[in-house]
């Protein structure tokens, strides 16, 4: 029997350069923050983005830390949701399921 492989991976999608609290130096302070993409895959084959998150780190202490790359993130720091959208081809295996669906029903 083939084994079923499936689990997530975690692809970079941008960075950016934020001003943000800092929870080791207690002040707002730009900070480098790496926007990753999390998406399900079976057989390595992306099926559908699942979630995004941040990496950070202050530009004056070195202080690192990853959170949700959450909507609300997004809109309190008036970042360009554009930018860190989830890439194309994690998207490919719900594209390669409506493709056969769309098949199917166009062969009976
Ligand atoms: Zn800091």
């Amino acid at each position: 029997m083939l084994p079923i492989i499936l689990g997530t991976k975690q692809i970079p999608i941008d960075t950016e350069n934020l001003l943000l609290n800092c929870p080791s130096c207690n002040s707002h302070q730009f900070s480098d923050i790496l926007v990753s993409s999390q998406y399900f895959h079976l057989y390595y084959l992306p099926v559908i983005p699942i979630d995004k998150d941040a990496y950070s780190i202050c530009n004056k202490c070195g202080y690192q830390r990853s959170f949700e790359f959450s909507r609300k993130f997004v809109q309190e720091n008036s970042i360009q949701a554009k930018k860190f959208r989830h890439p194309a081809f994690t998207y490919s295996g719900i594209l390669i399921i409506i493709v056969m669906i769309i098949f199917i029903i166009i062969a009976n």
